[in-house]
């Protein structure tokens, strides 16, 4: 493969004249393919259709301690709900919070509270001049989505192989009053499929940040979703890393069955310090009188313990790995050598990153729509939708049948190298 750049003008206008022929005769079949957002397939939800089975009209809705889940009470969910999600989550089932059907919903929360009330006693944060928060990026994108609604100032911090850039954030956070956060998903990245290495983590858990109330929102959505199970990567327990570091309080630690169970579905949970559940629970208890317990109880029942979810997450893997497989497959056969782009491959998590040439991803995403594939608006993985080098594009092979799937990945080909070939053309 000679890479795009050492070919003549000729040669990339032969190249592109058959290339757009190509395109249009897809372009025809009209096509309508969806690989922007990492939803699973049916073929995924119907794992756990027995989870409708578990609970009838004949069920025993009470719990191992008493607590009749039909009724209000429980403001930190149901006892073996919690002892579940503490099991994936690694850390004490005292240290879980159960919450509903999002953890995203979490996240605001969390956030809004502190703007409001602030943390721990401090100034809440509505109150100072300027908030600011750390966004590794590429990330994800409703992250910076919560961030920017309250107008919280979003700093980029590249990601590497081994997580954020450490040097930058230890930078800014031990230096800077005004960083109260940073937004973190150390485990198959969304997008990237990064896991963060044993040293970053201890890097975060020995910070020493300027503001009292800098708290590390660890996004562990994707803890225990693995496409392999002689590859995976391993993460180190931050709640445990900061306590032994002597910082107990300052990590927020979120999860949810949403790619275990159903997405808008399932249970989301927090888990902190005894210190931050405290302060957690005396706003919550303003909320609500409790989230849905009969749902937690359908999980338990349906699961039973961790390794149900263990063994339950090898289908959902034995699904996706394909189509991960198919799509790295396709890039490397039809790009590989040509210097246009680069790609990540995970051993976990929902998304594949993509790098093209500086200035190529709008026009990419915007050619691949012209034939029918809908994919992750070009920038969405930045604050504020500005990918500074127009380069990252997050592909999710999650939601789209094979036959889809390849067939959207030949067209998102396509527009690679057709975009590529006018950007080195300089017509873009
Ligand atoms: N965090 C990350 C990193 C995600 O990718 C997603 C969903 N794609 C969520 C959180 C959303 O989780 P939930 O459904 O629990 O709100």
């Amino acid at each position: 493969m000679t890479a795009y750049k050492d070919l003549s003008r000729d040669e990339l206008l032969e190249l592109k004249s058959g290339l757009e022929a190509r395109f249009t005769e897809i372009k025809a079949k009209g096509l309508k393919l969806d690989m922007s957002r990492g939803k699973p397939s049916a073929e995924q939800l119907n794992l756990s259709m027995e989870m409708m089975d578990v609970l009838n009209s004949g069920a025993n809705l009470t719990c191992e301690d008493g607590v009749d889940c039909r009724n209000y009470g429980g403001l930190d969910g149901i006892a073996e709900a919690k002892q579940l999600l503490a099991d994936m989550m690694e850390v004490p089932k005292d240290n879980v919070i159960i919450f509903g059907n999002s953890s995203l919903n979490v996240m605001y929360d969390t956030v809004a509270r502190a703007m409001t009330h602030g943390v721990l006693g401090s100034t809440p944060w509505c109150k100072l001049d300027k908030v600011k928060f750390l966004c590794p990026v590429p990330g994800y994108d409703r992250h910076f989505g919560i961030t920017e609604h309250f107008g919280i100032e979003m700093i980029n911090i590249p990601m590497t192989p081994t997580g954020p850039d450490m040097d930058l954030v230890e930078k800014y956070v031990n230096e800077d009053p005004a960083v109260k956060g940073i937004w973190c998903v150390p485990k198959y990245s969304n997008p990237q499929g990064i896991t963060y290495s044993d040293e970053t983590v201890f890097r975060f858990a020995n910070l020493k940040p300027a503001a009292e109330d800098f708290r590390i929102y660890w996004d562990n959505a994707y803890c225990v979703h693995h496409l392999y199970e002689d590859k995976q990567d391993y993460l180190i327990e931050i709640l445990t890393e900061c306590k032994k570091a002597g910082n107990p309080d300052m990590v927020y630690k979120f999860s949810s069955t949403s790619k275990i169970s159903f997405p808008g579905s399932g249970i989301a949970a927090l888990a902190a310090s005894d210190a931050n559940l405290k302060e957690i629970r005396s706003m919550m208890q303003v909320q609500t009188i409790g989230h849905d317990k009969v749902n937690q109880l359908r999980h338990v029942r349906f699961f039973k313990d961790v390794h149900g979810i263990v063994e339950h997450m090898k289908k959902h893997a034995d699904i996706l790995r394909p189509k991960f497989e198919a799509v790295i497959d396709i890039f490397e056969k039809e790009l590989g050598g040509l210097e246009i782009g680069s790609w990540t491959k995970p051993l976990g998590g929902y998304f594949i990153s993509f790098d093209s040439m500086d200035g190529c991803a709008k026009a990419i995403v915007a050619k691949a729509k012209e034939a029918g594939v809908v994919l992750t608006g070009a920038g969405a993985t930045f604050p504020y939708g500005k990918d500074p080098h127009d380069s990252n594009i997050r592909i999710a092979p999650s939601y789209p049948t094979p036959e889809e799937l390849s067939l959207a990945t030949d067209i998102f080909v396509l527009s690679v190298k057709l975009v590529s070939i006018d950007k080195l053309l300089g017509n873009l």
